[in-house]
């Protein structure tokens, strides 16, 4: 007898001629994802089976490969040796609790095992009628679903409860994509949300040291860590931004600070994108959570852009929803930490909600340097690679 563990993958069971090339990048990520654990892989049909790992890295195993992309569920399983005899035996470990209904499904890979699925089911069903109390079965609508799985080598699976993987799609299998991530709740999360969907992520944070504390740098390389969890590995871009943010402050509009900030900020993030290999930008913005988030304001933003597309996962979702999912990914507690980025100092008391565009642009080009400004940010940026602590270690 001996714990597996059985993989089940999402949505990429629905491609067609090219699924082979999101099965390799989810067998390569689920790999890396296992860094410095011993186990051993296995591929059959839709299924992966993780084997001979030492039972008391179970729990660490979960918990790395809960969180690919692109796996749908787990379930921890018992290998036994086909005979009626040993199924009979472990599958009371699977058994139902008190009072729950439950039903047997049973598949044969193995053709040479003497019974029919179907009546190796109900036989195994009646083993656990009879060394159980009050239960009862359900074929239609049970409670609890315990699977056998005879395979062809000699050997059988039995297992019942599934555990939920992060689902979506292989990361690395569409394309990369530039985070502006700052230290809030948002941007984190919203790189979690393209990462699900197959985008390998790349980060870039402005920083306004000494506006700014190092505590809020240190803060986001932390957060890019923690994604990296899920992301694998992330190119940390760190632009000094301070020279440009002064220099707004004492050319532009006070009101109009912000505006101008995140049209500067996202011209960088493109260019820098585009020298690394990234086919879009995308950020935390979530429509009217505050003033740089309304229609205008996004508006303004995006017009400073030149080719690539924003992605702005959160544009429709609320706060706490965006919390919520902040604490499943574990970015939740860094966020809250209280060191200000760089969008709160200088901060106008008061700023323009509704941004006219050609206001913006006037107001930008006040700047007169900008040029030079923006390749200055550019050749003084900092890059660091973040990998997950399991592989640095
Ligand atoms: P977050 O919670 O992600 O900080 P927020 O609610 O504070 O977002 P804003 O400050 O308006 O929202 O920022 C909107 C988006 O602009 C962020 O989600 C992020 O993508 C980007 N952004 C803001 N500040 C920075 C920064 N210092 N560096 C990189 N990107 C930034
Ligand atoms: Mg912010």
């Amino acid at each position: 007898m001996e714990k597996v563990i059985v993989l089940r993958i999402g949505e990429i069971f629905l491609k067609g001629k090219n699924k082979s090339y999101f099965d390799n990048m989810l067998i390569n990520n689920l790999r890396k994802s296992l860094t410095g654990l011993d186990y051993k892989f296995r591929k059959s049909q839709n299924r992966y089976y993780l084997e001979e790992f030492k039972e008391e890295d179970l729990d660490t195993i979960v918990d790395r490969v809960t969180k690919v992309f692109g796996l749908h569920s787990l379930s921890i399983a018992t290998k036994v040796q086909t005979s009626e005899e040993e199924i009979a035996k472990y599958i009371l470990d699977y058994a139902p609790n008190p009072g729950q209904s439950f039903r047997i499904t049973c598949t044969r890979a193995d053709k040479t095992f003497p019974y029919k699925s179907f009546e190796f089911a109900a036989k195994m069903g009646g083993v656990i009628l009879s060394n159980v109390k009050n239960v009862t079965v359900d074929l239609h609508e049970p409670q609890k679903v315990i699977s056998i799985d005879i395979r062809e080598q000699g050997y059988t699976y039995i297992f019942a409860d599934k555990i939920m993987c992060a689902q979506g799609m292989p990361v690395g299998t569409s394309g990369k994509g530039m985070l502006l991530l700052s230290g809030g709740f948002d941007s984190p999360v919203a790189g979690w949300r393209m990462a699900r969907r197959g985008m390998k992520i790349s980060a870039i944070h402005f920083h306004s040291y000494p506006h700014t504390s190092l505590q809020a740098k240190e803060k986001v390389i932390d957060l890019a860590k923690v994604m990296t969890e899920y992301c694998g590995e992330i190119e940390l871009f760190i632009v000094p931004f301070t020279k440009i943010q002064e220099e707004i402050h004492k050319k532009c509009k006070e009101d109009f600070m912000i505006t101008i900030m995140r049209r500067i900020m996202i011209m960088i993030a493109e260019r820098i994108a585009k020298n690394n290999g990234c086919g879009a930008l995308i950020t935390g913005e979530s429509l009217a959570q505050v003033a740089s988030q309304t229609v205008e304001s996004i508006t303004s933003t995006n017009q400073a852009v030149e080719l690539m597309p924003v992605f702005r996962p959160l544009i429709g979702m609320d706060k706490m929803e965006i919390i919520e999912t902040a604490e499943h990914i574990g970015t939740a507690k860094l966020s809250e930490l209280p060191y200000p980025d760089c969008c709160t100092v200088f901060l106008p008391d008061f700023p323009v909600i509704k941004p006219k565009l050609q206001v913006a642009i006037d107001e930008q080009s006040k700047i007169v340097n900008l040029e030079e400004l923006i390749q200055d940010a550019i050749d003084n940026t900092e890059e660091m690679k973040l990998k997950p602590n399991y592989v640095e270690e």
